[in-house]
């Protein structure tokens, strides 16, 4: 391999926590040092760090989204692979979010975090920043990745599974593309072949989305007043199983034609994190499809959401909507 540049973007998370005098995690100071002085060293690449944030990514809005996008666009062509450093809890949404910013990207932008903090001695911290960077310089790889436990997944079909294990990620619908073990095994199949395009980012969106989970006896009034407000312009609808949702009159009717009325666009995706929704297979789904409700097939719940941020943010209209909605256009559906 030859030598490769690598460029690491802060952004915060546990990974670069330390604890406050109440002894709760807090994001400290020392993570730049401690990298330049232990990890650094260990690779031939030469490897530039930049702080963008400091925070729990709890904290994220879609903003912060934007601002990495930009940061790996202006140091694009200086660079042969990106690490991004981010908390667990919504590395997810950024991974997806990046994934459809990020058009026509060429080049590795791997997302990895920790489930302890890099100064703590039984962390995480350190074999996962390893192993992304060592990733980060396979330049044959252009995808928004998440690596974590030794483990990379496409990132816009990530979920985070487990707020105690290191094993905390997975892809419920997308097997991994690369598996660190002595080796690193790749799944070519699974990999994105190379943009024909030239790189460019779209960092256009629009968050007055919401998602509502459905559970039994749900009361859908106070989102049709949403609707009719226009206080949202997007609905994400968790549906259970294979998109199926309560049949009978419970007010369902009256809030999808309302959105249809008021050109607001609802998307169904499943409680149920595998498989696909499938709005022909249950009698209990033909709502659904009778209000052209769209579709999210084996899109995470994650993705769906931003997905439909960046579609309200891009299209005017909702034709136009469902068509991005619909299109696979980061590898985060099946065709
Ligand atoms: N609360 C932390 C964060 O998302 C959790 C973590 O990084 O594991 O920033």
């Amino acid at each position: 391999m030859t030598e490769k540049n690598i460029l690491i973007i802060h952004t915060g998370g546990t990974f670069v926590m330390e604890s406050n005098e109440q002894g709760q995690l807090t994001p400290g100071d020392y993570a730049i040092n401690y990298i330049s002085k232990h990890i650094k060293p260990l690779f031939s690449a030469k490897i530039d760090q930049h702080q963008l944030f400091n925070l729990d990514s709890s904290l994220f809005r879609p903003v912060h989204w934007v601002k990495i996008a930009e940061h790996i666009a202006e140091n694009y062509e200086n660079y042969d692979g990106f690490v991004v450093i981010h908390g667990t809890d919504t590395m997810a949404y950024t991974a997806s979010a990046l994934s459809f910013m990020l058009k026509n990207l060429g080049k590795p932008v791997v997302l990895t975090g920790a489930q302890l903090p890099l100064i703590d001695r039984r962390s995480d911290a350190f074999m996962n920043l390893v192993d992304a960077i060592e990733v980060a310089q396979h330049s044959d790889i252009p995808e928004v990745m998440l690596l974590f436990n030794h483990t990379v997944f496409r990132g816009n079909r990530t979920k985070k599974k487990n707020a105690w294990d290191f094993d905390a990620f997975y892809a419920p619908n997308y097997g991994p593309l690369l598996k660190l073990g002595i080796g690193i095994e790749r799944k070519p199949y699974r990999i994105a072949p190379m943009p024909a395009g030239k790189f460019e980012i779209d960092t256009r969106y629009d968050d007055s989305v919401i998602v509502i989970p459905f559970f039994p006896g749900i009361d859908f009034s106070a989102f049709t007043l949403m609707v009719n407000e226009k206080r949202v312009h997007a609905l994400i609808i968790e549906a259970y199983g294979s998109g199926n949702i309560p049949s009978d009159n419970t007010g369902l009717d009256r809030l999808f034609s309302d959105a249809a009325a008021n050109e607001i666009p609802i998307a169904v995706c499943s409680q149920s994190p595998v498989g696909k929704i499938d709005l022909s297979l249950y009698e209990a789904a033909a709502k659904a499809k009778f209000y052209g409700l769209i579709s999210a097939v084996d899109m995470t719940r994650e993705a769906t959401l931003v997905k439909m941020m960046i579609a309200l943010g891009r299209y005017k209209k909702i034709n136009e909507i469902k068509d991005f909605m619909s299109a696979n256009c980061a590898g985060e559906k099946e065709n």
